[in-house]
């Protein structure tokens, strides 16, 4: 018996899981990933925003402790946590058209030479931070075991 049974369940391609139907956008089909960039501009206000308003606040708290009830929706929602989402379509299954895509065929990410290429694309880009690009790659090819 071999002794190494035990083999993991690692693809020798990647393969990108379709965000709307479940299922895993195959070798023959049409897809691809994409993130809106109205998004990640969104994301990128809000943070900036937030920045502000802890900016401008801190200041104010230093002459008047009356303002330290002031909540702003910034607060609710920590943008530091909020990102814009990339997403895996089939091109069957992305109904919304609308939006500033940016995208890459599936047909371009057939190797993890192909994914590390197109990972060193994105993270030159001055919006990838506003994204969740790294933890998109992870859940779509890497999943942890259970
Ligand atoms: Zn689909």
């Amino acid at each position: 018996m071999n002794k190494q049974t035990e083999q993991k369940r690692t693809s020798v391609y990647p393969v990108f899981t379709c965000d709307v139907c479940g299922e895993p956008i195959e070798i023959d089909e049409e897809g691809y990933i994409q993130i809106d960039l109205r998004d990640a501009d969104n994301v990128k206000n809000m943070r900036r925003i937030a920045q502000d308003n802890r900016e401008s606040r801190s200041l104010k708290l230093e002459g008047d402790t009356s303002l330290v009830d002031i909540l702003t929706l910034s607060d609710l929602v920590d943008p530091s946590n909020q990102s814009a989402e990339w997403e895996a379509v089939h091109t069957k299954c992305d109904l919304d058209d609308e939006g500033n895509m940016y995208f890459f065929h599936t047909s371009d990410l057939r190797t993890f030479e192909e994914v590390l290429q197109v990972n060193s694309h994105v993270a030159d880009k001055t919006w990838a931070e506003y994204t969740n690009w790294s933890h998109f790659l992870q859940r779509q090819l890497a999943p942890y075991d259970g």
